[in-house]
């Protein structure tokens, strides 16, 4: 069947199916799911060449916020904007052109009019007339007539304003402008109010769909960063880069999104991240300290939409990214915490059942070497023995005699050897036990700092034992620093506890030697230079004073150990001595 053609104010090019086809085209629009500008600037333009107006622009309110899209031609190019829009808020007194239009399209808005009105069409929508039904303005109030006197002032002689309406809700406005007088027709009008629903329709979709692309995105995003974090054996920082990577997917224009995040003064950044001067970030609070942030910059400007030119969405993402950075990091480093206590218990029990070891050796081997040494001494205190077999047995004492030193330091390091304990001041140990080591220490160069605490607490300990711990633990350090270096011991006393610091300036220690330290006999120097036990009678004469050892050693910077006893309770009767 032939549709009837209407007589429109286009001369008759448009027919009602034009209309429809043009409903059709806004409705696909809202469906290809592109960004909210993009989407308003299609329809804008599809609007105006298909009216052929001078004008359009549509307004509509979004989570509580009015959005326009303006498209106008100049100089026979389309022109589109997105301009600020706020039909909140009452025009008050006498205004432009401008805001007697706003207080017009508020007015249209809330239905706020006589629709017995010439001005009115019974759709609600507001329109200057045209040839068919021309306006008579004695019919009129004197405010409306004042309204439309305005409005035609200017350079546009015809104006509609459209309500779109989505469930018989105002939910915006189309706004056509011509500068021919009498532009559109009645029935122009009543098909431009169909095409206003089409709309209503299509930005609801749009609305819809948006929301919902957003939400995969932010799900993509938070799920990406949930499955790195879950990865085995990968870093904070590789995570970090890796949150980096995913922001920008997860916004509005990815090809123009950077995504940044920094921690702790390092910034990790997506490919190709250049400074933008749009900018969403958001603040990384670990443990109530904040420690960075992530951001999200935009290399080309973009024009405003929630907060600058990105979403509320975007917001809430950002917001949630950063406190799952929090979350990963903390973490991360209570898994690190458990990973250390783990080491250093294995490393304990591994101490320990070497102790056991080694106690029951030098246990066993304790009364043979005795015997070795009593009948060799025995042997060679006989007058009758020839020269020769006299330096002989000489020599089985010498070995003898070492030997019992092994096994006496074996016994030290598993804790077997009797103690003396009395109360000791570590200052004093410190001051008596280093005459030893000073010329050695100046023949190669090194110069000895001492930084005594005043008033260190007293240790309850093994005197002699103590001065073995010093004695190790310097001529370690001594020979950490063959070309010289600065040697320093301190002492302070720290709530219950009195430390003992030993630090060089010397070799330092690979990750691999430190983890072996304490182990006996493991050593890394010469076969006359170490036997492998200074360290493990060390730790073995610390835990047994209930003491801890730490250190601190990097690789040709040097090395710090630190003992902590626990005090006796009484002050030192030595003071200070720096
Ligand atoms: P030794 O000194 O007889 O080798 P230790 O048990 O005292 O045995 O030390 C074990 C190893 O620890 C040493 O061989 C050395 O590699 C390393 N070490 C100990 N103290 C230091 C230090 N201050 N600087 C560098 N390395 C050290």
């Amino acid at each position: 069947m032939n549709e009837k053609k209407f007589e429109t104010g286009q001369a008759g090019l448009r027919l009602p199916d034009d209309f429809r086809a043009l409903s059709h085209a806004i409705l696909t629009c809202a469906n290809r799911g592109e960004p909210k500008i993009s989407f308003l600037r299609e329809v804008t333009e599809l609007i105006i060449n298909f009216s052929g107006c001078d004008a359009t622009r549509i307004m509509y309110k979004d989570d509580s916020k009015y959005f326009c899209g303006s498209a106008g031609i100049t100089n026979g190019q389309i022109e589109f904007k997105l301009e600020p829009c706020s039909l909140d808020q009452d025009h008050v007194g006498p205004g432009s052109r401008a805001a007697v239009l706003d207080q017009l399209s508020r007015d249209v808005i809330r239905r706020n009019f006589d629709p017995s009105l010439p001005f009115f069409t019974p759709f609600g929508s507001f329109w200057t007339g045209s040839a068919d039904r021309p306006l008579e303005f004695g019919q009129v109030t004197k405010e409306y007539s004042r309204f439309h006197g305005l409005i035609v002032d200017g350079d546009y002689l015809t104006v509609a304003l459209v309500p779109i309406t989505v469930i018989s809700e105002t939910v915006g406005l189309l706004h056509l402008q011509s500068k021919k007088r009498d532009y559109l027709t009645k029935f122009d009008l009543a098909l431009y109010e169909t095409v206003a629903q089409a709309l209503g329709v299509a930005l609801m979709n749009h609305r819809a769909q948006a929301a919902l692309r957003e939400r995969v995105k932010e799900l993509t995003c938070l799920y990406g960063i949930a499955t790195l974090s879950e990865q085995p054996g990968i870093s904070s920082q590789e995570i970090l880069q890796g949150i980096a990577d995913l922001l920008p997917p997860a916004w509005q224009y990815p090809e123009i999104a950077c995504g940044k995040v920094v921690f702790d003064d390092f910034a990790y950044m997506s490919p190709g991240a250049v400074e933008g001067a749009q900018r969403q970030s958001a603040r990384i609070i670990v443990h109530g300290a904040e420690r960075g942030d992530v951001e999200v910059a935009y290399s080309k400007t973009m024009p405003d939409l929630d907060e600058g030119p990105f979403l509320q969405e975007e917001r809430k993402l950002i917001d949630t990214v950063a406190s799952h950075i929090a979350l990963i990091i903390e973490r991360k480093q209570a898994e690190e915490e458990r990973q250390k206590l783990q080491d250093q218990l294995r490393h304990a029990d591994r101490l320990a059942t070497i102790g056991q070891l080694a106690a029951g050796v030098a246990h066993e081997l304790n009364e043979p070497l005795g015997s070795i040494l009593g009948f060799a001494q025995l042997a060679n205190k006989n007058p009758g023995v020839p020269k020769e077999s006299s330096g002989d047995i000489q020599r089985i004492v010498n070995a003898a005699l070492h030997a019992r030193e092994v096994v006496k330091k074996l016994m030290l390091f598993s804790r077997q050897m009797p103690t003396r304990k009395e109360h000791v001041d570590l200052n004093k140990i410190v001051k008596e036990g280093l005459y030893f080591l000073e010329s050695r220490a100046s023949k190669s160069n090194i110069e000895i700092t001492r930084s005594l605490a005043s008033g260190v607490p007293l240790i309850f300990a093994d005197q002699s034992q103590l001065y073995q711990v010093l004695v190790n633990l310097t001529v370690n350090a001594v020979q950490a620093m063959p070309d010289g270096g600065k040697l320093t011991l301190k002492t302070e006393a720290c709530g219950g506890r009195v430390h003992l610091i030993v630090e060089d300036t010397g070799i330092g220690m690979s990750q691999e030697v430190l983890g072996k330290l304490f182990i006996p006999f493991f050593t890394t120097k010469d076969v006359n230079e170490g036997t492998g036990l200074g360290l493990s009678v060390v730790h073995g004469i610390v835990t047994s004073h209930g003491g801890t050892i730490s250190v601190e050693s990097e690789v040709g910077h040097g090395t710090r150990f630190t003992i902590s006893l626990p005090s006796a309770g009484e002050k030192g009767a030595d003071g200070g001595d720096n």
